[in-house]
């Protein structure tokens, strides 16, 4: 079974080619045009993918070694997302799927970023069920309980910003440029967790909060620089180390409670903050500290991919899950949905 998989939700136009759960091709085009707005412009997103999405697709369907004809069905991301990003990989997938006369399939984003660890690769293990989840990305960060592919549920989330908007916003702060998750891991190699205590926020059971800790971030950051102009960039491996502990340590304390709560020790990790280096480290120190076992997505199963959404639509398949012409985008859409 040949699956394309295709995804514009946000600011990446990607698609892949997989053969049952095997990749074969995933090519993602990144949008450059948003690192100078500080942010994705949605407007400009979706500019991007009209442009992107045609030799995307060829791409993927030539370095997979077939043909278009060879496709059994096709897959796309639905939502959650941008609604004028989500509109392309949409109208671009049902009028391939009406032209090849093969079988449609929607998928909800949040249930791919999980269902990467599905993927078949002689590198990763596979999940067995129930796993429970920690999806943390540019929207979104929850803990999910997996009892099934497709049955999920959420037991903890953000009741504000998500973890990755937490490392853009205190990127941003330090004058960084979009999206700086990715350089506050790069120096906090060189710098120290403990140089500067961040307060942790204080929010019940299994939920996060992270605009107490940016506000926080920038109220010292503005205070360091009223003494010392040059603050941040005399410091600045040390704060980005300080940032990334505080957030990784709220992360783990929150696992920690999930394991405690549903006495399940087999913790996955998903979404594009799960390329972050010290969650990587700290979750295969828990293996040895906690007896968990743990599953770790490949990088290029972290951040926006369609091959994502291709082991989706591929495990839908085998359901004869297939959607109506009519199906129409959702800009929201709960993983449980
Ligand atoms: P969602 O999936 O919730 O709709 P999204 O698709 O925009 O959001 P992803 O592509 O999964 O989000 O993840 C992007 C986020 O991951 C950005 O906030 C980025 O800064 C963050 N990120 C990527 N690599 C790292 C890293 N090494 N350390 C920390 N954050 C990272
Ligand atoms: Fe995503």
């Amino acid at each position: 079974v040949y699956i394309l998989g295709i995804e514009s939700s946000c600011d990446d136009t990607s698609a892949s080619v997989i053969c049952d759960a095997k990749v074969l091709s995933n090519v993602v085009a990144n949008q450059e045009v948003h690192s100078k707005y500080g942010g994705v412009v949605p407007e400009l997103a979706s500019r991007a993918h009209q442009q992107n999405i045609v030799p995307v697709v060829q791409q993927a369907i030539e370095k997979a070694n077939i043909t278009k004809e060879d496709l059994s069905a096709i897959a796309f991301t639905r939502g959650p997302g941008l609604m004028g990003s989500l509109l392309v990989g949409t109208s671009f997938a049902k009028s391939l799927a009406l032209g090849l006369e093969i079988p449609l399939i929607d998928v909800n984003h949040m249930q791919a970023h999980i269902l990467a660890h599905f993927i078949h690769d002689n590198e990763n293990k596979t999940p067995p069920f129930p796993f429970i989840c920690l999806t943390i990305s540019g929207g979104h960060t929850q803990i999910v309980k997996i009892t099934n592919y497709f049955e999920m549920e959420i037991l903890g989330e953000t009741i504000d910003d998500a973890v990755g908007e937490a490392f853009d916003k205190s990127a941003k702060i330090l004058g960084l440029p979009y999206p700086g998750g990715p350089l506050i891991d790069k120096y906090a190699q060189l710098g120290n967790p403990k140089a500067f205590p961040f307060t942790k926020p204080k929010v019940g059971d299994l939920d996060f909060s992270f605009s107490g800790l940016k506000t926080g971030i920038l109220y010292f950051i503005q205070k360091q620089q009223r003494i010392n102009a040059n603050f941040i960039e005399e410091n600045l491996h040390d704060i980005c180390a300080s940032i990334q502990y505080t957030i990784v340590e709220i992360l783990m304390e929150k696992l920690r409670n999930a394991v405690k709560q549903t006495d399940i020790k087999h913790i996955a990790i998903a979404g594009g903050v799960s390329a972050n280096s010290e969650i990587r480290k700290r979750l295969q120190l828990a293996e040895k500290h906690f007896g968990w076992t743990t599953y770790i997505p490949k990088f290029e199963y972290t951040t926006d991919n369609a091959a994502m959404i291709a082991i989706t639509g591929y495990l839908k398949y085998l359901n004869n899950d297939y959607s109506n012409v009519s199906v129409t985008a959702k800009a929201r859409l709960k993983v449980t949905e």
